[in-house]
């Protein structure tokens, strides 16, 4: 058996009575047209390996080895998908590392070789988490070079959001100071079996070697968290536990202390972070 000749993915379910487990997040990706679309999204894969979290029965696995991933290491909570994802290690001799267990407990990089591109189609909740914990490690750059990750649309859109939009906080702020992200897939509810409620899109971000504005990591955070958790209120009432001096520090890096957090740039934000601790 090789890559191309595996069964149709609908068999494999039915062959190891894979049915979805809402608990688990199981929107399975069951088109290989589409797997194989959204593994080009992650770039030339050849000389890198790969990162997959939640392989399932493992369409998005197949796709990325085929694209000609050096390695993919999956980790999947599911143990009933194990023995699908053993035939694709049959498959793929050498190419494929499974591990049983849950990816937010589970530290991959020893299994890993540099150039490294995470992949996943996660449960939504699990994706969100994972993507704060990859953009503030301990040190930058971090041990992947890019991210090719499905979300929940107004997810995908609050990770890439600009200033002046409902979308644009945190997130948008995080991803971008850290990352170039694009949305480079829309996907309907029916894509998926079974469908979920949501619509859902892939999120490209690739890392940049530097922040792309120098600040603080941690008073950058710190401030963005208060700006945004009032967002309706003026920065000098939202950022006044901050500093008794805030209205003074957001004149002198140019922004009215009038304005509201949703009105200010990365750049604006990164400057502000730069006159509270320079
Ligand atoms: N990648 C497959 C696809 O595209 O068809 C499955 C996608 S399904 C949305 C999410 C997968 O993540 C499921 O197989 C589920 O069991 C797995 N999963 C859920 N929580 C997980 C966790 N904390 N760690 C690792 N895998 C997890």
């Amino acid at each position: 058996m090789n890559l191309d000749t595996l069964p149709p993915l609908r068999d494999v379910i039915h062959n190891h009575d894979l049915h979805a487990k809402k608990a688990l997040g199981q929107n399975f990706l069951l088109d290989l047209n589409l797997t194989g679309k959204i593994a080009r999204q992650a770039g030339d894969l050849s000389q890198c390996d790969v990162l997959e979290i939640g392989p399932g029965p493992g369409g998005l696995t197949r796709a990325l080895l085929v694209e000609g991933a050096r390695k993919v290491v999956a980790i999947e909570r599911d143990p009933r998908c194990l023995p699908a994802l053993a035939e694709i290690s049959a498959a793929a001799p050498g190419r494929l590392t499974v591990i049983d267990g849950d990816a937010l407990a589970i530290n991959p990089a020893e299994h890993l070789t540099a150039p490294i591109r995470i992949v996943a189609n996660l449960p939504y909740n699990v994706g969100t988490e994972l993507l704060v914990r990859w953009l503030t490690p301990q040190q930058w750059p971090p041990f992947w070079q890019s991210l090719t990750l499905m979300f929940q649309k107004e997810v995908a859109e609050r990770i890439t959001a600009k200033p002046g939009s409902k979308a644009y906080g945190r997130l948008a702020i995080l991803a971008q100071w850290r990352c170039d992200t694009r949305i480079v897939m829309h996907l309907p509810p029916q894509a998926f079996t079974p469908a979920p409620k949501v619509s859902s899109a892939v999120v490209h971000l690739t890392r940049l070697d530097e922040p792309r504005y120098p600040a603080d990591g941690r008073v950058l955070n710190d401030i963005v968290a208060r700006a945004f958790n009032q967002r309706r209120k003026m920065l000098r009432a939202s950022l006044r536990s901050l500093r008794p001096d805030i209205e003074d520090l957001l004149n002198s890096v140019g922004i009215s202390p009038t304005q509201r957090a949703e009105e200010i740039s990365l750049e604006q934000f990164c400057a502000l972070a730069r006159a509270v601790k320079p």
